[in-house]
């Protein structure tokens, strides 16, 4: 009890929001020393425990307590942990009843992913302000480019602490932001005074930035890399900067080039708007082949449900519902129905779904893998908008 009270304390939460969070500034993003050189201004957004937040914020009685997101039971798995029970060691993808073991008091509620996209499609309406190069990394997660400084508001740290005021004001809710040249760096730049911070990463401070940080905290670097790593004498950026290209190349192959850039600050992939993206859904593959039509009925409305998750992340519409499926032997079906409007809900991307599958079965030997996607996207792209009358 006392060890709730203190944390109840130490983050003060206030309607899913801790309010008690000093932000820190590395720099703002001024004109660089060299005038002459190309510079992206990049944000990356990260809502604060995400899952975890939107709960506390329509719960009173979960507010400054350690609370899961997730199925509780022995198979359960924690999807999102809030602050007081990250204190705990509670994290995301962890087993239930190991969460439970290291927080006793810990709290679950159940996912409502309605919920969740709603707020992300909030959150994307605020973006859309500052600019159209969005990519969504997942519900809570963004890169944007806003070199365009599209409101006039005269930096890259205005822009996001705009952003972040906007959605705290439009929520209830925090999120943190990085703000740099690249995307490599603004990712490292939110996770840096989160919660609810801004840090901002300038070109000139960007490779004594990446030196100072551990390689685990890398976009890219899993537990795995970093074992390796560690086993390599790697552990900071600065310790990766001091090996040379070939040694990368000798111990991590392909992604040795992407290791050498990001150890000097380097990275030059652009954001990527889903909407430019030719076609979008989701497929699976299964442990073991499906014959059973109940068994493919039920994968194919996860894979429905996955692919609709990413439709509504990147507003993408689309005519043309594809199913691909592949046979036991490898084989491999793709199956397309087109429609004369967009396919605007789920019940109609899903349903088409199961037409298309209906229409193969039964599969001999079963089948391996269930993909479906939406494109002929831009295609249905509402008209733009009339000009504004005298
Ligand atoms: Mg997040």
């Amino acid at each position: 009890m006392r060890r709730r009270h203190r944390l109840c304390k130490r983050f003060r939460h206030v309607g899913g929001v801790a309010r008690d969070r000093i932000e820190c500034y590395v720099d703002d993003l001024p004109t660089p020393p060299r005038p002459d050189a190309p510079q992206r201004k990049i944000i990356h957004v990260d809502m604060d425990a995400f899952y975890a937040s939107v709960e506390q914020r329509d719960d009173p009685a979960l507010r400054g307590r350690p609370l899961a997101v997730g199925g509780s039971s022995g198979r359960g798995v924690v999807a999102a942990a809030s602050y007081e029970a990250r204190a705990f060691g509670v994290r995301s993808a962890m087993p239930s009843g190991r969460a439970i073991r290291l927080c006793p008091d810990l709290l679950f509620a159940k996912p409502r992913f309605d919920v969740y996209r709603a707020v992300s499609q909030q959150v994307r309406a605020i973006f859309a302000l500052h600019t159209d190069l969005i990519e969504p990394l997942s519900l809570d997660e963004a890169y944007l480019d806003v070199t365009d400084d599209r409101l006039g508001l005269g930096s890259a740290r205005a822009a996001a602490e705009d952003i972040r005021a906007r959605i705290r004001s439009e929520t209830g809710l925090t999120a943190s932001a990085g703000v740099s040249y690249n995307k490599f760096i603004a990712k490292l730049a939110s996770d840096h005074n989160k919660p609810d911070g801004l840090c901002v990463v300038p070109p000139w401070k960007g490779a004594a930035f990446v030196a100072a940080l551990p390689v685990s905290r890398f976009h890219g670097v899993g537990p795995v890399t970093a074992a390796k790593m560690e086993r390599l004498g790697i552990r900071t950026g600065a310790d990766l900067r001091d090996r040379d290209l070939a040694f990368l190349q000798a111990h991590f192959g392909s992604y040795a080039e992407y290791l050498y850039g990001a150890a000097r600050g380097l990275d030059d992939r652009p954001v990527r708007s889903e909407r430019t993206a030719k076609s979008i859904g989701a497929e699976r593959t299964f442990d073991t082949n499906l014959s059973d039509p109940g068994d493919l009925a039920a994968a194919l409305e996860r894979v429905a449900d996955a692919a609709w998750e990413r439709i509504e992340r990147g507003a993408a519409v689309g005519r043309t519902v594809t199913l691909k499926l592949r046979r036991a032997d490898f084989h491999t079906i793709t199956r397309a129905r087109s429609f004369n409007a967009p396919v605007a809900e789920r019940e109609t991307f899903a349903a088409t779904g199961h037409q298309l599958l209906a229409a193969q079965l039964p599969v001999p030997g079963g089948v391996r893998l269930l993909g479906l996607t939406l494109s002929g996207l831009g295609a249905g792209k509402p008209d733009p908008q009339p000009p504004l009358p005298f």
